[in-house]
């Protein structure tokens, strides 16, 4: 027996929300392709993703701690799947639609820099006077033009709602392909947006802790910390000190999830929220933590600023590699010729700052650093 692609269809229809966005009533590809005999267009959006190169390069990029120092300590690469696996829980809790929320999730950070949060505020200040830089519109620009895996495009031609799932900050009047952008996006993307914070939170208090940056004393101060301490001795009292953490940080981030999901279903419920359309033009995103909650995540996300992102150790390594991505930025701008070969080839489309941003923006750590070796000295 084969599961045909109106069977899916036909799940979709009993098992969704009438406010999940559904494959049957997708707005299409640029390009118009083909339906698949056994995957929905979402399905095929996820795959395309997994295929694409710069998926696998997230293996290489930086999350906070530079990458190849730690074998525990998070990638792009981990910290994506943890994204998409929690987007996933809380899309099935809601009856949204899963796949997309994955697939925006697995897409979510395929226009990071290199070298972590200080790569990134490198390039945003080489490009102030080019039209900035922002990674969430470079992911858009990583699937719609700089991946080359179709004959006749550029780009994955994805779905509309894939890729306007990627755009979350919208400005008043956004226009994006000709059509003006609702304010909100779909609610599959408030979750991948929601799902990546506390997956971070989550993640980066785990590494923070490993590498020696922070500790429990530190986080005592924190009411969230606290009530993660609380809820993990009240289902574990033995164990040795590092088994009682590891359980912690998982009760602290299965707390946060549980929080999102039980308040954003009272959102949706309480602004009457029929269609996907309609949570898109409200003023607040619907998938939100409960407000008194947010704000303990907020202080739990001020601590990992001052603490782990941006603390004096890894200020010393951030300087460094702000400096190396600053000297290649020149480098290739004064000598394009450096560049590879399809960063070459868009010069005259896109001007040479933009053209060395996308490659630039598209390296792992190591690529970047061989490089500076070879274009820098
Ligand atoms: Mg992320």
């Amino acid at each position: 027996m084969i599961r045909k692609l109106s069977d899916q269809y036909r799940h979709e229809d009993s098992d969704l929300s009438s406010y999940a966005v559904h494959n049957l009533s997708t707005r299409g590809r640029r390009h118009k392709e083909e339906p698949h005999p056994f995957r929905t267009d979402f399905q095929r959006d996820r795959d395309r993703i997994l295929h694409s190169r710069s998926f696998r390069r997230l293996e290489y990029k930086t999350q906070v701690f530079l990458n190849g120092t730690g074998d525990h300590l998070r990638t792009r690469l981990t910290h994506t799947i943890e994204v998409a696996a929690i987007s996933r829980t809380m899309a099935r809790a809601l009856y949204l639609n899963e796949d997309l929320s994955e697939t925006i999730a697995l897409a979510h950070d395929l226009g990071h820099t290199p070298f972590g949060h200080s790569g990134e505020r490198a390039m945003n200040t080489l490009m102030k006077n080019h039209g900035g830089f922002d990674h969430n519109l470079q992911a858009l620009r990583v699937i719609d033009e700089l991946e080359q895996k179709y004959p006749e495009f550029d780009g994955l031609n994805l779905t509309w709602e894939v890729r306007t799932g990627l755009i979350k900050h919208r400005g008043k009047n956004m226009e994006f392909d000709g059509k003006r952008l609702p304010p909100m996006p779909f609610i599959e993307a408030q979750i991948a947006d929601v799902a990546d914070d506390l997956t971070y939170y989550g993640h980066d208090v785990d590494d923070g802790l490993d590498a020696g940056l922070i500790s429990e004393e530190m986080l005592d101060g924190l009411e969230i910390w606290r009530m993660a301490v609380e809820k993990a001795s009240s289902r574990a009292s033995r164990g040795s000190k590092e088994r009682i953490r590891s359980f912690t940080i998982r009760c602290l981030i299965d707390m946060m999830v549980g929080n999102v999901i039980l308040n954003s279903d009272k959102n949706i419920e309480s602004a009457k929220v029929q269609g996907p359309d309609d949570a898109q033009n409200l003023k607040q995103p619907v998938i939100a933590f409960e407000p008194l909650f947010e704000k303990k995540t907020i202080a739990l996300r001020e601590f990992l600023y001052h603490n782990v992102y941006f603390c004096e150790d890894v200020n010393k390594v951030n300087a460094e590699v702000v400096e190396k991505m600053r000297s290649l930025f020149k480098a290739y701008v004064e000598n394009p010729s450096l560049m590879g070969r399809f960063a070459k080839t868009r010069l005259n489309k896109v001007g040479v700052e933009r053209a060395v941003t996308d490659y630039m923006a598209g390296m792992t750590d190591r690529f970047a650093q061989l490089e500076y070796a070879r274009c820098c000295r």
